[in-house]
């Protein structure tokens, strides 16, 4: 037996411009390791690395946690930062601030800028009202800058414009996702 994408085989919804036939893998993600087809994994030839369609959000939303640090006023609050800046890990020194902007963002992995740019530039991000935030992540996330803010906005467009199915995310990911809107 061949070895298989882990992207086709969880359902995720393809990066554009793949040129590598579906489901056959090309590259091995290096924060979760998958197998990855061309369809759900792109290289970024700055540090070099190939990332995968599911770690991708989560490193967009790591970018935004390391440049929050600041924003967290408690050890709980510091804690789920740390997480989302690790991806549930504290010893992965990789995944610290990536992405200063989307902007950044899309010079790494232009494939990504069809579903994503034109959306967000029209995209005020924002946090949900003050009284919904009821985890310490989510009153993190009141008090993140604009920037970190967008980062996250583009985390959640992908996800819902690629169909990424939830359970490939952490809680807290998720739960902090919850607390902003457009
Ligand atoms: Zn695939
Ligand atoms: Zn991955």
């Amino acid at each position: 037996m061949t070895a298989k994408c882990w992207g086709c085989a969880v359902g995720a919804g393809a990066i554009p411009g793949a040129s590598f036939t579906r489901g056959d893998p090309v590259g091995c993600c290096i924060f979760c390791h998958a197998l990855m087809c061309g369809h759900h994994g792109d290289r970024d030839p700055g540090p070099p690395r190939f990332e995968c369609v599911l770690c991708t959000p989560a490193l967009l939303v790591a970018s935004a946690a390391a440049m929050s640090r600041q924003a967290a006023n408690s050890p709980d609050e510091r804690n789920a930062l740390l997480e989302l800046e690790g991806f549930g890990r504290t010893d992965v020194e990789s995944s610290r601030v990536r992405y200063r902007s989307v902007d950044d963002f899309g010079v790494a992995h232009p494939r990504y800028r069809s579903i994503l740019l034109n959306d967000l530039k029209n995209t005020n991000w924002h946090a949900v009202a003050p009284t919904l935030a009821a985890t310490p992540i989510q009153r993190v996330v009141q008090r993140m800058s604009s920037e970190a803010l967008s980062l996250m906005g583009a985390a959640k467009l992908l996800m819902n414009r690629l169909e990424l199915p939830a359970t490939e995310f952490s809680p807290t990911l998720l739960d902090a996702l919850s607390a902003i809107g457009a």
